[in-house]
This record gives C-alpha cells, structure tokens and sequence, in this order.
C-alpha cells in the first residue's frame, strides 16, 4: 500500500524554531509553492547559489496551504503571543500570484492581524512581484501598528557578483522599483536585505569591502525613498548547486564575517540608525558541510545570538 503524504506539516528543514532578532521573536513559516511545478520559476535558471527554489516536490493548491497554515497554528500555538516578527517564505517569490495565490496570501494576512504580539511581518519575493497595488492591497489587512516587509534576496551590490556569478538577473533599476512601490507608507513597510557574505568569486578582504559596500548601497536606496532598510546578513554555505557551479569557493570565513560586521556597524550607527541586522544561519538542511557547520556554530551561534538582539559590537568579540 502506497504511503500518503500529508503536506499539511513542512519538512523537518523548513518547520524553523524561533530566534531571538532585532525586531522580537522571529519565527519563520513556510507554505508550498502553487506554481505549476511547485518550484519557483527561476530555479534551474537563475541563481546557481540556491536548492530551496525546488520546494517541496509537489504543486502547493491554495487548499493545501491553508492546512499547512493550520498545522502551524496548532504547532506554535504556546510561541505565537511572544513573536514579533513573522518571515513568510514559499522557496519563491510570496507576492508571485502564479506562486502563491491571492487567497493564501490573504489568509496569512488575516492570521498575523490576530496575532497581537506580532509588528512586523516579512514577505519574501523577486522584485518584478513587488508593486505599488499590491503592497496597498496587502497593508490593508494588517493593523496600524504593524509593518509589511519585503525581503529581498539582493545578495551583494555588485552586478558582476549578484548577474555575472550568482546568475541572478535584479538589476539596480529594479531594486529602485521595489524601493519605488514601498514608498508612501511611512514606517509601515521596509526593505529586508539579504547580503550574502563571501559569494562565489570573491574571499578575503575583497568579501569584506564588497558586504560592507552592498549595505551602503541599501542604505543609499533607504535615504532616497525613505523607506526602511534592514539587512539579512548570511554567511555562504557550499549548497549542492553552489559547489556544482564553485566547486573551489570555500565556506564564508567566519573571522572575516565578523570583521565586517564591525565595520557595518559602524557605518548603519553613523548613518541609517534605524536599521538593523539579522546575521542567519539557516540553511534548510542544504549545507553540504554539516560536521562543520556544527562545529562553527558551537564557536559563534552564542556571540551572533546576543548581537541580534543588542546590535552590540561587543557581543561579537570572540
Ligand atoms: S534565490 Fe529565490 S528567486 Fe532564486 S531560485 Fe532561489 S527561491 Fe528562486
């Protein structure tokens, strides 16, 4: 007899504990992708960095994320009052219509306005689905007093790295467009940058002076739109894709993470205060070198833990 899968619950990978962040509790929920594949549509053929695009093996209906949406209300039931900061993620793009329907993004929108510990709500996506109607649309089913982010996987500033290396077409227009379709709102949405830390091609001090430039160039877009920018700061990871396409390009130096964190915080205390940074860890089970993660988190997770709460330099001396 054939085994039922029951796609209510994510994969072990994807059902995340939360951790302490800048803007509260985080938590991060993962819904199916209803593309047609189930994958995002840039997987295979764009960003060669990532193996989440291939979701989770099956096309996501929007009956199915409404019993995943379920399942994770029963799981985190104790942990919902305390967070305040909720990432939805779908291994794509959350504002794609053909990724995730108007209807699922609806019903995660009503659950985080019931949720009263929760300010801040992020949703991950490829600039082309982050308009001007959809942002109003959405803002529209939270409260006042929360924010809607939008996370974007910039990864570095660099148009050699992020189109030339990591194959991943965001040219600087568009990420004016996405800062264009934010703004108007006040405080009431953001930018969630991620910055990927020693990409493929470059280590070193290189990898240093290029994460510390994609913050300035954030922090250059905030100050031209007015809207907020916040960083996901995360060190690289040998993925199965990354080292298929890198196969020389080590893992992020942690000591060089660090150094360059320094200087970024430096640099967001001097001139976008408001900003904070979330340095991440979390692979989803896709890094190839598990034995040495482990062993470098038991060396650094503590430090990065009390720094992303404090945004603290002192708690990233190690
Ligand atoms: S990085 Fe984002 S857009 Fe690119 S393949 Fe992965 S999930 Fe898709």
């Amino acid at each position: 007899m054939s085994e039922t899968i029951d796609f209510s619950k994510p994969p072990e990978g994807s059902l995340f504990e939360p951790v302490a962040s800048p803007r509260g509790l985080r938590l991060a929920l993962v819904f199916g992708n209803e593309s047609p594949t189930g994958r995002c549509p840039f997987y295979n053929i764009q960003c060669i960095h990532c193996d989440l695009g291939a979701g989770e093996g099956v096309s996501f209906t929007p009956e199915m994320n409404r019993h995943r949406l379920e399942f994770l209300k029963q799981h985190y039931k104790e942990i919902l009052p305390k967070v305040g900061h909720l990432v939805i993620y779908n291994y794509g793009s959350t504002l794609n219509d053909k990724e995730l329907s108007r209807e699922t993004r609806h019903n995660i929108l009503e659950f985080v306005a019931g949720l009263s510990s929760v300010k801040r709500v992020s949703f991950d996506s490829r600039e082309q689905f982050v308009t001007a109607d959809r942002i109003s649309e959405m803002l529209e089913y939270l409260r006042a007093d929360q924010s809607l982010s939008i996370t974007l996987g910039l990864e570095s500033q660099s148009e050699e790295v992020r189109i030339g290396h990591l194959k991943k077409s965001i040219t600087r227009d568009e990420v004016d467009a996405v800062f264009t379709a934010l703004a108007g709102h006040g405080r009431r949405t953001a930018v969630e940058m991620n910055v990927l830390f020693q990409p493929p091609g470059i280590t070193g001090n290189e990898a240093i002076t290029e994460a510390v430039a994609t913050i300035e160039y954030g922090i250059r877009m905030m100050q031209k739109h007015d809207v907020l920018v916040d960083f996901n700061f995360h060190p690289y990871y040998p993925s199965i894709k990354g080292t298929k396409f890198f196969p020389d390009h080590p893992r992020a130096m942690m000591e060089h993470a660090i150094r360059s964190l320094f200087m970024i915080i430096r640099l967001i205390k001097q001139q976008s205060p408001e900003s904070r940074i979330f340095v991440g860890w979390n692979d989803e089970g896709h890094d190839l070198q598990p034995t040495v993660k482990k062993m470098k988190q038991l060396l650094y997770s503590p430090a990065f833990a009390a720094f992303n709460v404090s945004q603290d330099e002192d708690d990233l001396q190690i």
